[in-house]
């Protein structure tokens, strides 16, 4: 049972998309790739969330 923090609802295409199946990248700007991913809605691409990994 997948927790609500877990799935990002895309503002873009109406798409509820877990952080599972989500495609990432690496985040804008300054951020360190290694602790930080940025987290992209697998229907439309468009950006969900930049999400820290750092800890994992
Ligand atoms: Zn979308």
């Amino acid at each position: 049972m997948p927790a609500p923090e877990d799935t990002h609802d895309c503002e873009t295409c109406g798409a509820s998309v877990a952080v599972a199946d989500a495609r990432r990248s690496e985040p804008f700007g300054d951020l360190d790739p290694d602790a930080w991913q940025t987290l992209n809605c697998p229907d439309c691409g468009d950006r969900l969330a930049t999400v820290f990994v750092g800890d994992e």
